[in-house]
């Protein structure tokens, strides 16, 4: 399927004005004030729908598990949990607003390399749905836990299945040098099982990899199919195990620019599960729950970032720089990873592009670039400028550099707009300073 570009699917109104989920973006700035993150409420759920399709059509048991670091906003829990949807957590807050968010609990897991033992404990008090042990530490920190509240808990496995996705180093995940889950070449992951399996008060329910993000391909998930369906294999001849569940993790790409072309949805479930039950015939074994955990996949391209244009500064035959009033402190993506995106002037998006610029933030780091070579029509001071796709790992990974404050952020749905997180104020960023 050959996408459009992102520039075709900018939507404009009779003022000639972006519009984001039928709503008016100047109109947004003048509600709400810049910068501002909005985010198209259909565009989550046309994508949910995506996901949970495949699955239905294929006739397959499944869960959709929201990988919520991507965008970690109670409403974004309120609205994954009325979706059907569960959700992963990989930390104490993300737990507690997932929790506030109206998230079952029976519907998440935990996630995360070097889970705390508070951290561990509130997960066990919550009841939440599962556990995903990841670490020899953490296996000793829950039993302790377990034992001293006298309860259970079901726990899964995660592995790191010696698969590398062809994506960024920094997040990749699936090889065996990754410092997440345990190895399975050298072994550790077997003693890993055995020893849950020895656990009476951990109940394993299944087994988990997650090979890496902004993945494009089928083929990494095919291949850890192969993989885990034969580990199952092994450890069903061994231990007797029988997985209930199947987690192949999150990582299915976002469109960020043009030349971004994620396979669609439905046809990476499709092939996941093609693949599921080829293997698990094959193999003979009880055919497990699938799970998947897309992140970036739900939230990314419903999010747009709205700016105000600022100062400019031009050199010619070197470069035209046009300073917007946020950047790395609410989206570090391009400094940390390299990543590319658009930028779209929300005023006038149709007017002639006519040059190309170089789309600096206010923060002191010269590695504050949001956008490298933008083509754009000539802006002045006061435009606004969108940056399309910039709903996943951008709000979460903001930060308060400089002392610049963290923007509101809005959903919009069929024209209406609603604030779901408030501008941070100078008040808020300095209750925590105690002084001397
Ligand atoms: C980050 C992560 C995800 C989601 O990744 P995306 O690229 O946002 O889809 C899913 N599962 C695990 C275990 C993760 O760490």
């Amino acid at each position: 399927m050959k996408l459009a570009n992102l520039s075709d699917e900018v939507v404009t109104n009779e003022a000639g004005h972006l519009t984001i989920g039928g709503v008016d973006a100047l109109k947004l700035i003048a509600k709400y004030g810049s910068p501002l993150i909005v985010y198209d409420v259909t565009k989550i759920k046309n994508q949910i729908n995506h996901f949970k399709q495949a699955f239905i059509e294929a006739g397959v048991p499944y869960r959709v598990t929201y990988a919520s670091k991507a965008f970690s906003a109670v409403a974004m829990y309120q609205l994954i949990t009325n979706e059907g949807l569960g959700c992963d957590v990989v930390s104490g807050g993300e737990l507690v607003a997932a929790l506030k968010g109206g998230m079952p609990a029976e519907r998440i897991e935990f996630h995360g390399n070097n889970k705390l033992p508070i951290e561990l404990e509130m997960a066990v008090d919550a009841k939440i749905g599962c556990i995903v042990v990841d670490n020899f530490q953490e296996i000793a920190y829950l039993d302790k836990i377990l034992k001293e509240k006298n309860t259970k808990i079901a726990v899964v496995l995660r592995v790191a299945p010696g698969i590398e996705a062809e994506t960024h180093k920094y997040i990749s995940t699936g090889q065996e040098n990754s410092k997440f889950g345990f190895d399975v070449h050298s072994g550790q992951a077997k003693k890993a099982l055995k020893m849950l399996l020895d656990n009476p008060r951990m109940n394993v329910v299944g087994v988990h990899c997650h090979i890496g993000s902004q993945i494009f391909a089928a083929k990494g998930f095919v291949m850890a199919v192969d993989k885990m369906v034969s580990l199952l294999k092994e450890w069903n001849d061994e231990f007797d195990f029988s997985a209930k569940l199947l987690n192949l993790g999150g990582g299915f790409g976002a469109r960020y620019v043009d030349s971004d072309e994620p396979l669609p949805a439905e046809d990476f479930v499709e092939q996941i599960i093609a693949e599921v039950k080829k293997k698990i015939t094959e193999a003979n074994l009880v055919f497990p729950e699938i799970w998947i955990e897309p992140g970036r996949s739900l939230a990314a391209e419903a999010g747009s970032t709205l700016y105000t244009v600022g100062s400019r500064k031009d050199v010619e035959g070197v470069c035209h720089f046009v300073a917007v009033d946020g950047g790395m402190g609410d989206n570090i993506r391009p400094a940390l990873y390299q990543a590319k995106y658009d930028a779209i002037l929300a005023n006038k998006p149709n007017a002639l592009k006519e040059q190309i610029v170089t789309v600096v933030g206010k923060y002191c780091e010269s590695g504050d670039i949001l956008v490298k070579d933008a083509l754009l029509p000539i802006t002045h001071s006061g435009d606004i400028l969108a940056i399309p796709s910039t709903g996943a790992y951008g709000y979460t990974m903001a930060s308060n550099y400089n002392r610049n404050p963290r923007p509101a952020v809005v959903f919009c749905e069929n024209g209406e707009d609603k604030l779901v997180i408030r501008r941070e104020t100078y008040e808020d960023l300095l209750s925590y300073d105690i002084g001397l």
